[in-house]
């Protein structure tokens, strides 16, 4: 795993991403909307109850259904997730580069939007989740232009 994704899971994995609310809680100014939808942005609602985030993980080869799920904080859900893919993976088929990949995509676009004033996010998302091998290929991943943020 490269130094940048190994960052982004460590930050994940202890909420340490700054995230608006997060932000706001830090006392930086910030507009604490999601710009996917519009509602309030948080942890939990960036990478799983934003209606825009469900539909990236249901069309993603994990092909979740987050709403089925209960809700836990996101970074427990992702260490659960992580390993329960370490386990069900074989040396052939690793599936947690998947779901690392998803919730960078995820981030990424969210500041794309932010700081590049991106458009055509549900097209691009819409590519990276529905084609396995651009989410286990990292470097293929991170070469598409989607900058160096994190
Ligand atoms: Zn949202």
């Amino acid at each position: 795993m490269s130094q940048r994704w190994r960052t982004f899971c460590w930050k994940l994995a202890h909420d340490a991403l700054p995230t608006r609310d997060n932000l706001v809680k830090r006392k930086i100014k910030t507009n604490p909307t999601c710009v996917f939808c519009g509602n309030k942005e948080s942890l939990d609602h960036l990478f799983l109850d934003c209606e825009i985030t469900k539909r990236i993980w249901s069309s993603s080869p994990l092909g979740l259904k987050i709403s089925a799920c209960p809700s836990p904080s996101t970074p427990s859900w992702f260490k659960n997730m992580f390993i329960y893919l370490h386990k069900i993976s074989d040396n052939h088929k690793q599936l947690w580069p998947i779901l690392v990949a998803t919730m960078w995509a995820i981030w990424i676009h969210k500041n794309n939007i932010i700081f590049r004033k991106e458009k055509g996010f549900r097209e691009s998302i819409g590519i990276v989740a529905i084609n396995p091998q651009n989410l286990t290929n990292e470097r293929k991943l991170t070469s598409w232009s989607w900058g160096d943020t994190i």
